[in-house]
C-alpha cells in the first residue's frame, strides 16, 4: 500500500516508515499539516496514519475539514492522547481506528494490514491459475507460492485490488515508488514483465497507453 505518515517527531516517523517498507508498504513521511494536504493532492493513497499534535495544527481539525471536502482514504490516528473523549473526537471526525502511542510496531503493521483489507470485498482473488491472497500477502501459481520482491509484490497488489479493471499507470507508480523517489520511464514496464515471468503472461494485460489489467477475472470483483 502506498501510505502518507504524518508525525513530526523524527525519531517515531523514522521507526514507523522502516518497520512498514519491510513490510512491502511504500511509505511518505511529511512532519507538517500542510506537507500532508501538499502531498494528498499528487499521489493517491491507501492509508493516512496521522499524528494529532502537529507544529502547524490540529490534526482532528485537520481531518474533519478534509473528511467534509470529500477525502474517502482511510485515517489511522496515532497520538499520545489517549482519554477516551480524545478519542470519541477522533473518530466522529473520520478517523477509522486509533493507536495510542507508545504502541507495539506489530500492532501498528497489523491494523494497517486491516484498513487495507476494508477497502476490499474480498482478501483472495483468482486469475486463472494464480491465486492471491492480499491478507496474507501471498501468491501461488497453480497452487504452488510464488516469491515476489517488494516491488513486484506492490505492482500486483495495486492490480488486485481491482480485478478486470484498468489501473492506470499513475496509480501503479503510486504504489511502487514513496514520494520524492525517481519513477524512471520504463521501470513498471520491468516489473510487469518480472511479474508475468514468474507467474505466466497472461496474468496482467496491457492496456495500451493507459496501463494495465489483472485478467482472467472476467471484469468481476474479486473471487
Ligand atoms: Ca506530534
Amino acid at each position: 500500500m502506498r501510505i502518507l505518515l504524518v508525525e513530526d517527531d523524527p525519531d517515531l516517523s523514522d521507526v514507523a516508515a522502516t518497520h512498514l517498507r519491510r513490510q512491502s508498504h511504500a511509505v511518505d513521511p511529511v512532519a507538517r499539516l500542510g506537507e500532508a494536504s501538499a502531498a494528498l493532492a499528487s499521489v493517491q493513497y491507501d492509508l493516512i496514519l496521522l499524528d494529532l499534535g502537529l507544529p502547524d495544527g490540529d490534526g482532528v481539525d485537520w481531518l474533519q475539514g478534509r473528511r467534509s471536502a470529500g477525502l474517502a482514504v482511510p485515517v489511522l490516528i496515532l497520538t499520545a492522547r489517549d482519554q477516551v473523549s480524545q478519542r470519541i473526537r477522533g473518530l466522529d471526525a473520520g478517523a477509522d481506528d486509533y493507536l495510542t502511542k507508545p504502541y507495539d510496531l506489530f500492532e501498528l503493521g497489523a491494523r494497517v494490514r486491516a484498513l487495507g483489507r476494508r477497502q476490499i470485498a474480498s482478501s483472495s482473488v483468482q486469475s486463472g491459475a494464480v491465486s492471491i491472497d492480499l491478507a496474507a500477502r501471498r501468491v501461488a501459481l497453480d497452487g504452488a507460492e510464488v516469491r515476489l520482491t517488494s516491488r513486484e509484490w506492490a505492482v500486483l497488489e495495486a492490480l488486485a485490488l481491482r480485478p478486470g479493471h484498468l489501473v492506470p499507470r499513475s496509480r501503479l507508480e503510486d504504489a511502487l515508488y514513496a514520494f520524492g523517489a525517481e519513477v524512471e520511464s520504463n521501470v513498471l514496464e520491468v516489473y510487469v514483465s518480472q511479474l508475468r515471468r514468474k507467474l505466466g503472461r497472461d496474468l496482467i494485460e496491457t492496456v495500451r497507453g493507459l496501463g494495465y489489467r489483472l485478467g482472467g477475472t472476467d471484469g468481476a470483483g474479486p473471487a
